[in-house]
């Protein structure tokens, strides 16, 4: 099936068993000291065991200071070597190589992660995210941060890893310094572009001097920075040969840096899949060492066609290997209907670290537990009876399973998935339903019994007479009172999404959040006449600003109208009241969507919980949650018992 995913390659003296690598993301897993954690350790070990190639770990901070999160590794004293060589340890028991990427995070963080200190930069330029005015620095400072680089990775080779590699892309220290988009210096380190390289020539010429020729010292840099006045692939592949003519050995080739709601850095599922190969295509035709590709790419047969094609050496798996650390060995055997892909979801490995957490996987609720779950048989099975097919329902199937337990699952629609179904209707999210997909066939492998349309009473667990019920019933459409609700043109998002109704030409959604904005977008893509009316100053405001940013790009470009602010009154035959600042006024609408979020469907919880002993409600029959929330609490509920 694949003709060279599975073949090795070197890097300088280091051969890479197979051309799969993790790419670093911050995972926010170590001591604020900088020194691993088991947790941080497990999580590493988890993709060895998976099969990867070569991991790349998170930015290693080169000094107490050059931190931009504040959980991240850091190799900038002796004291820290001992905990990292704990882990390059743990991964060299498998095949796998460990690089360490290193870095200085420059403007690209805040004080509060860096110990009061301000942050640092070529020139005093403020994040355009984090938005904090940097100290421009001094050519003395200059000159201690080439030599920081230098002792962190000789400290990386002492700790054992297989190589390093330099962090010069997204817009991070060496970033800026290489960018006229941030440098704006008019001293040697500024203005030209040998100035502006000057920062990584020292840095590298200083690293080399300490681990050696034969120590794999590899870069990543941004050839495309996808913000207006950043570098672009023209002068990025005069970048790519000057740092193969220093001594380089491999080039990494990622885009983007903060600022450009981060398009290039994550890559949410509005981008197109390998949407950057070409850049990394055009700079393996000028050097003669190895290049990395990255971005989206997630499919295996995918990844080999790229190297097929002869556009990149090795492909950076970033995400993917989050949302299954056991991608290739999977493929390696051929069995691709069971890995679990990455949805491109952003919300527990981008939405936590914008909110200073530790990393967590929508579609992965093991991801940073590693460390502490027991997947022994349990030594009594049970047997669990699981009301609800939603997500949350489906992992806590799942999980209980895993352990040894009978378990059955009934579900009182038609179909598994809950509304995790119909939120892969909306533009750019079709691939959230590879997620229920995967878990369907799990849980035929599992041997989980499983009934559609029915519901479960009081009777039928009296009937069943289960050890444990967990109950995941998720939550119900919010159905306000409002004059005229209950009319024939009033449907369901979830309705509307799902093509259950058909919907007019002329709609009006009720309801700006996440799920109205994503339905507006669904419908006015069908050439739909559509207006979305919030209550609130501003729609999608429960969205991250990534997916907002292309969810809002989307509603332009179909001429979504927005009225914020703004709530409906009255629903008429043929339009909807609504109420503003400027007074009342009548839209005129054939289908009014409901979008006004759910509240917890807990009546069949309260029931149970009078009759059995062992009843445990997760997810949106809980509190109003999120797939995420949901996923875990399913995953915690049937691996706990
Ligand atoms: Fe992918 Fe979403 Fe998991 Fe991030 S949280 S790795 S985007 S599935």
């Amino acid at each position: 099936m694949f003709t060279k995913l599975f073949t090795p390659k070197k890097i300088n003296q280091c051969e890479i068993p197979n051309r799969l690598a993790v790419t670093a993301m911050v995972a926010n897993y170590c001591n604020e000291d900088g020194t691993a954690t088991d947790r941080y350790i497990a999580y590493h070990e988890a993709k060895a065991k998976g099969g990867w190639g070569l991991i790349i770990t998170e930015d290693y901070a080169v000094s107490e200071h050059a931190m931009g999160y504040q959980f991240i590794a850091g190799l900038w004293n002796d004291d820290q070597i001992a905990s990292h060589k704990k882990l390059t340890d743990t991964i060299h028991q498998y095949d796998s190589k460990i690089f360490a990427q290193i870095y200085h995070a420059g403007r690209q963080s805040a004080s509060f992660v860096n110990g009061g200190v301000q942050p640092v930069a070529p020139s005093a330029i403020p994040c355009p995210w984090l938005r904090q005015l940097p100290r421009e620095l001094t050519i003395p400072e200059i000159e201690q941060i080439v030599e920081d680089f230098g002792d962190c990775a000789l400290r990386a080779k002492q700790a054992g890893f297989d190589g390093i590699e330099v962090h010069a892309g997204h817009g991070y220290l060496i970033a800026e310094f290489m960018s006229t988009y941030v440098n704006k210096r008019t001293d040697k380190y500024g203005g030209c572009l040998d100035n502006r390289l000057r920062f990584i020539k020292e840095i590298y010429t200083n690293i080399r001097s300490k681990v050696g020729d034969d120590f794999p010292v590899m870069i990543r840099f941004s050839a495309d920075e996808v913000v207006q006045g950043g570098r672009d692939i023209s002068e990025s592949r005069v970048l790519a040969k000057l740092f193969a003519e220093w001594g380089f050995d491999a080039l990494h080739v990622s885009s983007g840096a903060y600022g450009d709601h981060n398009k290039g850095i994550v890559s949410p599922m509005y981008v197109s899949h390998a949407w950057t190969v070409d850049f990394a295509a055009e700079i393996k035709q000028l050097v003669d060492i190895p290049v990395f590709t990255v971005n989206r790419i997630n499919d295996p047969r995918m990844a080999d066609g790229l190297l097929d094609m002869g556009k990149a050496d090795f492909i950076g798996m970033g995400r993917g290997s989050l949302a299954d650390p056991d991608l290739p060995n999977k493929a390696k055997a051929g069995d691709l209907t069971s890995i679990r892909y990455c949805i491109g979801c952003m919300q527990g490995c981008v939405g936590k670290l914008l909110v200073g957490e530790a990393i967590t996987c929508l579609v992965n609720p093991s991801l940073g537990q590693e460390y502490q779950l027991d997947y022994s048989k349990a030594t009594t099975p049970k047997k669990v009876l699981i009301a609800g097919g939603g997500p949350g329902g489906l992992e806590a199937a799942r999980a209980a399973a895993i352990k040894g337990h009978e378990v059955t699952l009934y579900e009182q629609g038609s179909f598994l998935g809950g509304q995790f179904k119909s939120a892969a209707y909306p533009p750019c999210k079709g691939e959230l339903a590879t997620y229920t997909n995967w878990i369907t066939s799990e849980l035929d492998q599992l041997g989980v019994t499983i009934h559609l349309n029915r519901q479960v009473t009081k009777e039928l667990v009296a009937a069943e007479k289960p050890d444990t019920v967990i109950v995941a019933t998720g939550g119900t459409p919010c159905k306000p009172a409002i004059k005229g609700i209950d009319k024939a043109l009033v449907v369901t998002a979830e309705d509307a999404l799902l093509g259950n109704v058909a919907t007019g030409d002329q709609i009006v959604v009720a309801g700006g959040g996440e799920v109205g904005s994503e339905t507006a977008a669904h419908l006015a893509m069908q050439q739909r006449d559509v207006t979305i009316i919030e209550m609130l100053p501003k729609i999608c405001s429960d969205l991250d600003g990534v997916n907002k940013f292309n969810l809002m790009k989307i509603l332009r470009e179909y001429e979504v109208n927005q009225m914020t602010q703004t709530k409906v009154v009255e629903i008429l035959d043929d339009g909807v009241i609504i109420e503003n600042s400027q007074g009342q006024q009548t839209l005129p609408a054939d289908t009014v969507v409901i979008a006004l979020g759910y509240r917890p469907n807990n009546q069949l919880a309260e029931a149970l919980s009078a009759v059995h002993n062992h009843v445990i409600v997760v997810g949106g029959a809980v509190k109003t949650s999120n797939a995420m929330v949901a996923i875990n609490d399913g995953f915690n509920a049937g691996l706990s018992l």
